[in-house]
């Protein structure tokens, strides 16, 4: 770093992605993206006429894709933001919210919280899973501060009762509570009823994962219409077209074929069902999972160890070297033929040890 950079920056730890090699094809189940494509409406709608449109800037109310997305969660257009991902959304709230009243979420959990803290010098409480890797809602009734929680929290993909994230708004009334719903059409169960309940609820969800459009860096939010303008005075302060066109083309089209999304989420929860039953029959524990990875663990084989093997082998999961969890690996949940594979490749680790 050069002696220029803000000395708040120089120490700051910078989020670290799951690998995406460029050097040869692995079975990529390290950074919970689908297994599948896109829907054909999508690919259909990203054609030369929409990439010749480029040379215009994009819509940045974003206004026919926020109508789609109000239609298709029966919410109001004023209760949408959309954003160039979700973590944009999470650093936006971090920026609004967080930088007075501090903010708190769980040691376990999504590493981008951690690193937005830092980014904006923001107090931090961090309140431990429980031994099972659960949260105890009751840690965060009355403390006064932002909150953040995945559910399903990653990398665990354990879920959260919904009336214990309504006992947690609720009693934290002078904050926002940010509710993180990336894997939520994985199993999960939406708190998107409560946002006319409460004013201080934000709903953080993504493309990325269930709609297949990682690479698109499509997120959106579900809030009080308040909180919304909250979101889009800061979006319109630092990127008003922050969602580039053909990314809102197919955040659209992608609305148009739910059906395609909703059974490609069943799916993976069918494979998540059946690779969990073969990783217990070899040994491994195994969290309970509402979301499109499992979190694993094998009383014979380190963490890092099981996943460097297996990249040998042309399978890549996901490893973390934090001390709680060093011991475990993140399996995304990919087609039956990939984690076909990823059971016969772990057999033989385990044959070989
Ligand atoms: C993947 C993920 C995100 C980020 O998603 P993008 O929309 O791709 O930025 C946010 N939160 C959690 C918990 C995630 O796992």
């Amino acid at each position: 770093m050069s002696k220029f950079i803000t000395p708040l920056y120089n120490s700051l730890k910078e989020y670290v992605p799951g690998e995406q090699p460029q050097d040869k094809k692995y079975i990529k189940l390290n950074t919970n993206e689908s297994p599948f494509p896109p829907s054909p409406v999508v690919i259909e709608c990203v054609n030369s006429e929409a990439v010749k449109n480029l040379k215009l800037y994009s819509d940045p109310e974003s206004k026919v894709l926020k109508e789609e997305l109000a239609k298709a969660y029966d919410v109001l257009k004023e209760n949408v933001f959309v954003s160039n991902g979700s973590d944009e959304i999470l650093n936006f709230a971090f920026m609004a919210y967080a930088r007075e009243q501090g903010v708190a979420f769980s040691d376990i959990t999504y590493g981008f919280y951690k690193v937005f803290a830092e980014l904006y010098n923001v107090q931090t409480k961090i309140i431990p899973l429980k031994e099972d890797f659960t949260i105890d809602y009751k840690d965060y009734i009355n403390l006064n501060k932002m909150i953040v929680i995945a559910n399903p929290n990653a990398p665990t993909g354990i879920s959260l009762k919904l009336n214990e994230i309504e006992e947690i708004i609720k009693s934290n009334p002078q904050n926002v509570v940010v509710i993180d719903e990336a894997y939520v059409d994985f199993g999960g169960t939406s708190a998107l009823n409560l946002i006319n309940k409460y004013d201080n609820l934000l709903i953080v969800r993504t493309y990325s994962k269930s709609r297949s459009m990682a690479g698109a860096r499509l997120g959106y939010a579900f809030g009080n219409k308040e909180i919304i303008a909250d979101l889009e005075k800061i979006k319109y302060s630092t990127n008003p077209y922050n969602v580039n066109r053909l990314t809102q083309i197919a955040g659209i089209a992608s609305l148009m074929d739910n059906e395609y999304y909703e059974n490609n989420c069943n799916d993976i929860m069918i494979n998540r069902e059946s690779t969990v039953k073969e990783l217990k029959k070899l040994g491994f524990f195994v969290l309970p999972s509402d979301a499109n990875f499992i979190f694993v663990k094998h009383p014979d084989i380190q963490g890092e160890d099981l996943y460097l093997k297996l990249k040998d082998k042309g399978i890549l999961i996901r490893h973390f070297t934090q001390e709680r969890i060093k011991d475990f690996n993140r399996i995304t949940i990919g087609t039956l033929e990939e984690m076909h594979s990823l059971i016969l490749a772990i057999k033989e680790i385990l044959e070989e040890i």
